[in-house]
């Protein structure tokens, strides 16, 4: 899974700021618990701390009772590499994005091979929706493949 793959940067400084160890994968439950919980956001300097609000807003706002093990941050983060990617930019600048905003390190090469298996996955999803006479799912996953594949 792509959001297993993601790191932050920062970790070991957040790390320091908790005061026990915590893993650098941005998903982890460790992490996010520890980001959610643990941490004195005053012991982090202020771009560390934007960028760690940013990852809040984005990823951890949902309200489901067990957040944020609910499922939900690797959804929206997820979802936010598909917007990026059809909002025109490529993979090396999706990786600029989410390093700058939300302080994740996450490859190119990843994010492209992710896309790829989007693209086919939707392809499937048309497929089987197309043999069952599903008209506005085959029309939702054309448009989106189209973004994606330009
Ligand atoms: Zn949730």
């Amino acid at each position: 899974m792509i959001a297993g793959k993601a790191r932050f940067k920062a970790a070991k400084k957040i790390e320091k700021a908790a005061g026990y160890h915590i893993p650098d994968s941005a998903f982890h439950a460790g992490f996010l618990e520890a980001v959610t919980s643990r941490v004195n956001f005053e012991y982090l300097d202020g771009p560390l701390r934007e960028q760690l609000l940013q990852f809040f807003r984005e990823f951890l706002s949902c309200e489901c009772r067990d957040r944020p093990l609910c499922g939900c941050p690797e959804k929206r983060f997820v979802r936010r590499i598909i917007e990026l990617r059809e909002d025109g930019l490529d993979h090396h600048q999706i990786s600029s994005v989410l390093l700058e905003e939300y302080g994740i390190n996450l490859y190119p090469a990843d994010i492209l091979s992710f896309l790829e298996d989007s693209v086919h996955l939707l392809e499937a999803v048309k497929d089987i929706a197309e043999l069952q006479g599903m008209k506005p799912i085959v029309a939702d996953t054309e448009r989106h493949i189209q973004r994606i594949v330009r």
